[in-house]
């Protein structure tokens, strides 16, 4: 089977800052403990478990706000994530006496400005993203006059009365311009005239584009958490621009032996929060596999929390 491995892929600049930033709060006994992450660092549940390891506490309670998840903080180091956080979490953290560290993505940060920028020229915006995910719920504290869009059924019970409106469309920064497009057709007859910024990042372009063109092969393997919006979007993009099978898995151990039957040619790659180890974990077994000896089928992954970290 010949596996082919995809570049770039695996870890951007702001989730290598990121995991940086939480591995320089361990190291650094003057930071007062406990050290809490307020959500995920990054959205791979291998690295929060091996945060853990460490004394990490990621606060990561479903259907629980930023805002809501600070109040259970009474003491110690609290880091915000690569994702963003609102100036009400920052303001609450503040209130509370913690020490608190922001690891937001550059790339995050230029998109709260941009929103805060048209916001204060009088346009009202409409913000493409998923929900329940922490990059839109930064965001859409910033103003009541932020609609939030996840599909094209949301772009559809957008109010008519915002045709009145200079009206600003940007988005998440870990979409496909598949999503994004979709919705700007119904964006595009209901308010002709609005002003689009694109702000899906570098990383997430970069490494869609190397599936995009990549030589046809006969499945395609994502590596990466199932929170990670860049991993599915990545499976999504093999599958919709050349029609690619492609699983997103969290690692080696996720693999279903079924897809590999008959199987010529696989190509791999990773969401930009997956480890370099659990990406070549997969690669060496798949390199190794041969579907008539049991004795390569093993694929339980032998990683440890050094090898994660
Ligand atoms: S995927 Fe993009 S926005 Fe998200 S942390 Fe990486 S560089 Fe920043």
């Amino acid at each position: 089977m010949k596996v082919i491995d995809l570049t770039p892929r695996g870890y951007c600049h702001g989730v290598l800052s990121a995991l940086a930033m939480v591995k320089k709060v361990i190291k650094t006994p003057s930071y007062p403990r406990p050290i809490y992450v307020l959500g995920q660092i990054v959205h791979n549940k291998k690295i929060t478990e091996a945060f853990r390891e460490f004394g990490v506490i990621s606060l990561d309670q479903k259907g629980k706000t930023r805002l809501d998840m600070i109040e259970s903080v009474e003491s110690g180091t609290v880091i915000f994530t690569a994702h963003g956080i609102s100036d009400q979490v920052i303001s609450r953290a503040k209130e509370k006496g913690l020490t608190y560290l922001n690891a937001t993505c550059r790339d995050v940060i230029k998109v709260h400005k941009a929103v805060k920028e048209k916001l204060d020229e009088g346009y009202k915006v409409i913000y493409i993203g998923h929900r329940n995910h922490p990059e839109p719920e930064a965001i859409l504290a910033i103003s009541k006059d932020i609609y939030f869009v996840e599909d094209e059924k949301d772009a559809l019970l957008l109010p008519s009365s915002l045709s009145k409106e200079n009206i600003f469309v940007t988005n998440q920064t870990t979409l496909s311009l598949y999503d994004i497009q979709a919705v700007l057709k119904i964006i595009e007859t209901k308010y002709p005239n609005y002003l689009f910024d694109n702000e899906i990042c570098n990383a997430t372009t970069v490494r869609q584009d190397a599936v995009k063109l990549q030589e046809k092969v006969d499945l395609m393997l994502v590596i990466g958490d199932e929170m990670s919006s860049n991993s599915n979007k990545l499976a999504d993009v093999g599958l919709k621009s050349q029609g690619i099978p492609s699983y997103r898995i969290g690692g080696v151990e996720e693999i279903d032996l079924s897809w590999l039957t008959d199987i010529q040619s696989v190509s791999v790659t990773s969401g930009a929060s997956t480890p370099t180890a659990v990406t070549e974990e997969v690669i060496s077994f798949l390199k190794q596999y041969n579907e008539n000896d049991p004795n390569t089928w093993d694929h339980q992954t032998k990683l440890t929390y050094e090898d994660i970290l």
